[in-house]
């Protein structure tokens, strides 16, 4: 999943402090289950705000609502009834959700309340790790399902370097060398001939917008 933060709360504040009318919209999905723009977190957002506007004798009239995905134009269409009673709307969402937001209502602001962060996984209840950095050109199946790119310090698709040191990378004994996890990985599998596979230099994909359209479907007309 996306894992996002939320933003401080004076950065928030700031960005709202010119707004008297303004919809607070969590995204169900994500960011709901890492904690950071469900529902819950909306409304507790909207009462801090409440709460701080009032004691600057600027008060701030807050709606809340929550929709599936900020992502999915099938869940947005519920707030076209919704958006036009507000001066601006401050999202929950990550940055996709925030910029799809942005683009079906162009004319009125959209701000973001949270930082987003990586993808990751759920450890336990608040705790999340980065496991993915979306390069485009998954080398999973040669790396024993550890992902270089993240977990290894510089990125190398073909390590371990120099610098690994009984399983601690070089920046810290703290942090596991990627490719001595990689090599232990490959081993218990009797798989270690994929460390003998070089990897090209990576095409990095990532770099600019990328569109992704399943076989069997096509390019929908924008709405
Ligand atoms: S190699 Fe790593 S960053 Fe690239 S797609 Fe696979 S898991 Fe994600
Ligand atoms: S020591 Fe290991 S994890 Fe650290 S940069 Fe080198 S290969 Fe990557």
């Amino acid at each position: 999943m996306i894992v996002a933060q939320r933003k401080p709360f004076e950065e928030i504040k700031t960005m709202l402090k010119n707004y008297k009318k303004v919809l607070t919209l969590g995204c169900g999905t994500c960011v709901a289950v890492c904690l950071a723009g469900g529902e819950k977190e909306v409304d507790v957002l909207n009462a801090e705000l409440d709460m701080a506007r009032k004691l600057d004798n600027n008060p701030l009239e807050l709606g809340a609502f929550t929709v599936e995905r900020q992502c999915d134009r099938e869940y947005m269409d519920v707030l076209d009834s919704k958006v036009g009673e507000y001066e601006a709307i401050l999202s929950m969402a990550c940055g996709a959700g925030i910029q799809f937001l942005a683009e079906k209502y162009p004319k009125i602001p959209v701000f973001p309340a949270v930082d987003t962060t990586f993808i990751g996984v759920n450890q336990t209840v608040g705790w999340y790790e980065e496991r993915c950095r979306s390069c485009g050109s998954c080398v999973l199946g040669l790396t024993g399902g550890i992902c270089p790119v993240t977990m290894c310090s510089k990125g190398l698709y073909n390590g371990p370097c120099g610098g690994t040191n009984k399983g601690a990378c070089e920046i810290s004994n703290d942090q596991p060398c990627a490719w001595y996890l990689i090599y232990e990985r490959l081993k218990g599998q009797g798989r270690l001939d994929s460390m003998m596979a070089i990897v090209p230099p990576q095409d990095w994909k990532n770099q600019v917008p990328r569109t992704v359209i399943q076989p069997g479907y096509k390019k929908p007309e924008k709405g």
